[in-house]
């Protein structure tokens, strides 16, 4: 049993007024009480006192949360059910072990230079196992055994962010870093190269960590709780021999940005190494998501709307949970996408998009299959060209669900969005 964390006092907490229940990821798609964020805390509360074993069926259902954190966010107590289940997931992991695909992923997130070289050579055989779908990635040709057919998968780039910029790009304003994230390092290199030509244009200089790691978010969501406190000790170590010399540290992805300023204070915490808590807080004040920074310290807003770039094609904004919910992020991509773009709402841009993490997106795909469902019924009701969200964790499972159920809206970071913006517009 996690020895560090109080699941039955959490349960005590829990009034059961039930408003958690209606916009669980989970109980949307499969509405039984067991898998609902009550449920859960029940079943956690029934595990400590002994009165549940840990067994096959309990694992299921503890690896059926989506952890998109809907639940805490309404919440009249702030119940932490999210992190709860992120608890319990490492009980999980200690008992049943982590299957080796994702032992193997994880510890290629341990190792740069080792995700490097497999990247490379995943995309010197990309063609032997997969074909490509123009603009929108890769199509698993085949079954993997941990990944299913006829699905798509974002495309390998020659060459990872981290390993195609210098570290040092001048500029006359403030000094800021870019945090990347493993998505848009090796996949997603349009993001960071859409990155650098805003921070460009604004006259900043860029500095770029090139020994940044993980942020270790998929290895919390797994229960991996090893990997975690390696990656981000490592990261902690390092961001501190340089944040003295930058003004910011930004991030274009909520999931990182999320974990690295929410999560790995909240995992110390939670193992009672509160030195370690303490210095990830510390550097929480330099570090931002991409639009935000951009939003409220630059004055990106006004150069884009002198640049009077507008385009026909309408774009509809998707809240990623670890945007929204954790980070408070919402106005500031959409304030600066405005200045450039008619923009659509969708029923519901709050809705998680049915990610979920490794397990969810290897082993318990059809749950993402059906999450993903509804939210690529409401893009397409906008009529919108372009759905845009600042996480590569949602592009990869809103591309994929688009594209299973044959609705043709390709997806953008805002980021890329803002990027042609200043280029297209006036000089
Ligand atoms: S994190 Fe999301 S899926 Fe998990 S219990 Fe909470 S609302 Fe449901
Ligand atoms: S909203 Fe909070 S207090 Fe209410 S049932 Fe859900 S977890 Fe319990």
């Amino acid at each position: 049993m996690s020895e560090k964390f109080n699941f039955s006092k959490i349960s005590d907490e829990c009034i059961k007024c039930g408003k958690c229940i209606p916009g669980c990821t989970i109980h949307l798609i499969n509405p039984d009480e067991t898998t609902s964020p009550r449920g859960f805390i029940d079943l956690l509360g029934a595990y400590e006192k002994g009165e549940l074993e840990l067994d096959e069926s309990a694992k299921d259902i503890f690896e059926s949360c989506f952890l998109c954190t809907h639940c805490t966010d309404v919440c009249p107590n702030s119940l932490p059910t999210d992190m709860v289940i992120e608890e319990v997931r490492a009980d999980i992991a200690k008992k049943y072990g982590i299957a080796w695909f994702k032992r193997a992923f994880f510890t290629l997130l341990r190792h740069r230079f080792l995700m490097d070289i497999m990247m490379k050579l995943g995309w010197a055989f990309k063609s032997c196992g997969f074909k490509s779908v123009e603009n929108k990635g890769m199509v698993a040709r085949f079954n993997l055994p941990i990944i299913k057919t006829d699905r798509l998968l974002p495309s390998l780039s020659k060459k990872s962010f981290l390993n195609k910029y210098p570290s040092k790009i001048k500029g006359k304003k403030q000094r800021v870093a870019i945090f990347i994230g493993c998505l848009a390092n090796y996949n997603y290199t349009e993001i960071g190269d859409s990155l650098v030509e805003v921070l460009k244009a604004l006259d900043i200089e860029i500095f770029i960590p090139k020994k940044q790691k993980c942020c270790a978010a998929p290895a919390y969501f797994t229960g991996d709780f090893y990997t975690v406190e390696v990656l981000a000790k490592q990261n902690i170590e390092y961001f501190e021999s340089f944040f003295d010399e930058i003004d910011a540290m930004i991030i274009p992805e909520a999931t990182c940005s999320a974990m690295i300023k929410h999560d790995w204070e909240v995992f110390f915490r939670n193992r009672g190494m509160e030195d370690w808590a303490k210095r990830a807080r510390e550097l929480n004040k330099k570090i931002f998501m991409a639009t935000e920074y951009l939003y409220k310290y630059t004055n990106l807003k006004e150069l884009l709307d002198k640049k009077g770039a507008w385009f026909d094609e309408v774009i509809t904004y998707h809240d990623a949970c670890h945007a929204k919910k954790v980070q408070g992020i919402e106005k500031e991509p959409r304030e600066l996408l405005k200045s450039a773009f008619k923009i659509e709402e969708m029923s519901d841009s709050n809705r998680c998009c049915g990610f979920g993490g490794v397990t969810m997106q290897t082993e318990k795909f059809e749950l993402a299959q059906k999450a993903g469902l509804p939210k690529a019924k409401m893009i397409e009701e906008t009529k919108a060209n372009i759905v845009s969200a600042e996480c590569s964790a949602c592009r990869m499972q809103i591309s994929n669900s688009l594209y299973q159920n044959n609705i043709d809206v390709e997806f953008k970071n805002p980021i890329e969005l803002i990027a042609r913006a200043l280029r297209d517009g006036r000089d």
